[in-house]
């Protein structure tokens, strides 16, 4: 194998089989109505309710408009937002298109996500709302944050991005808090090629969030709101009709990597995994290991540019922290020194490739590259 041209990737996109797809392509000619909450868009969100087992829930086009939808639904501008530097840019991207500042806390080194011992601190008078991450599907610790959201009359947005399905104690984790975002873009675990969605608990929400997303549209003719267009077509819908067929299955496969890269990986010197927590059902989305520089045989950098050299392409989520980046990092929050947990998971993370194609062949591959310092392979 050639494995330059084919390299290992972090993921690969789950896929509908093409010969499934073509007979709603043909439907959805017929039907000349290609977009505008049509009939698949209609199929998929009800679909979508029942899998993941939320009340509501609002398709759209992809995974940042509803964030920056989230802010305008719950009426937050012209504030303060706390929220984590361990994640994805779009997390804080959507408070600075709301004119509202992010203030970067701290994380718990247990899970990657928001350290709630570390949010009081800071509050002030300007704040209005919460934004964590369940950043990898880890849950974050919800009724600790509601506590304090309660507390200080504070809203709480969940960016859900990767925990689709991920559920606590037998129960979905995306109806916590006020309002939840998902992202079902192609390197999720469930994909819609590009597309997410908002989830809220109540009716009038989702009618608000729907006109919102359709330019602010209240009728045909009357506007009340400056909204945008994050609307999911008809094509995007139907293939996430037929994906959804597939996830336990993907999810199933995801989770025999993980199992073999868990047991693997344990009791390495220098290796540190998250401790998986058996009220969790997860979705196994990312598979994140911990580096210590001075512990493995090898560096972090040295051993994703390693493993590269031999066809594995690992990635470093999260690193840079959002914090770290030009436009955040002139915020006081975004020092090092306010946060060294963050920053030391930053430059040690190492996301190793899952996804539902990978077969035993390849796990051994990548592991034995992974431990061993003369270059690996079998
Ligand atoms: C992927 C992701 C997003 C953005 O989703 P898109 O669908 O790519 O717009 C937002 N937040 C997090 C944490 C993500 O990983």
């Amino acid at each position: 194998m050639d494995i330059q041209e084919n390299p290992i990737t972090v993921t690969s996109p789950l896929l509908p089989p093409l010969k499934d797809f073509i007979p709603y392509l043909e439907d959805i000619w017929q039907r000349k109505w290609i977009t505008n909450n049509g009939h698949y868009h209609q199929l998929l969100e009800k679909a979508l309710s029942e899998y993941l087992g939320v009340p509501y829930i609002s398709l759209f086009t992809n995974g940042t408009i509803p964030l920056l939808t989230a802010f305008q639904t719950l009426g937050i501008k012209d504030c303060e937002v706390i929220t984590t530097p361990y994640s994805f840019v779009a997390t804080s991207n959507a408070a600075i298109w709301n004119d509202v500042k992010p203030i970067f806390v701290d994380i718990d080194e247990k899970t990657g996500n928001l350290d709630p011992n570390k949010i009081e601190e800071a509050i002030t008078p300007r704040t209005k709302a919460i934004l964590p991450v369940h950043v990898y599907g880890n849950p974050c610790d919800t009724k600790a944050i509601q506590e304090i959201a309660d507390k200080h009359g504070l809203k709480v947005i969940y960016d859900a991005a990767h925990a689709f399905g991920v559920k606590k104690d037998g129960k979905t984790i995306l109806t916590d808090g006020d309002i939840s975002t998902l992202s079902f873009h192609a390197t999720k675990t469930y994909n819609t090629v590009e597309g997410g969605a908002l989830i809220c608990k109540d009716e009038k929400t989702k009618a608000y969030i729907d006109s919102l997303k359709n330019f602010g549209y209240t009728s045909e003719i009357y506007i009340t709101e400056t909204g945008i267009n994050g609307k999911m077509d008809e094509i995007r819908s139907a293939y996430g009709l037929l994906n959804l067929q597939n996830i336990d299955d993907a999810i199933a496969k995801r989770k025999h990597v993980a199992e073999v890269y868990r047991k693997a990986l344990k009791n390495i010197d220098g290796i540190t995994m998250f401790e998986e927590n058996s009220s969790v059902t997860y979705n196994y989305s990312y598979f994140p290991i911990f580096i210590d520089n001075k512990k493995f045989w090898t560096t972090r950098d040295d051993l994703f540019i390693n493993l590269r050299a031999n066809g594995i392409l690992s990635r470093r989520y999260f690193y840079p922290l959002i914090s770290n980046f030009k436009p955040y990092q002139h915020i006081p929050s975004a020092s090092r020194e306010n946060l060294p947990v963050a920053n030391k998971m930053a430059d040690s993370v190492l996301c190793l490739p899952i996804h539902h194609l990978l077969n035993d062949e390849q796990l051994k591959r990548i592991v034995s590259f992974v431990m061993n310092p003369n270059g690996g392979g079998t």
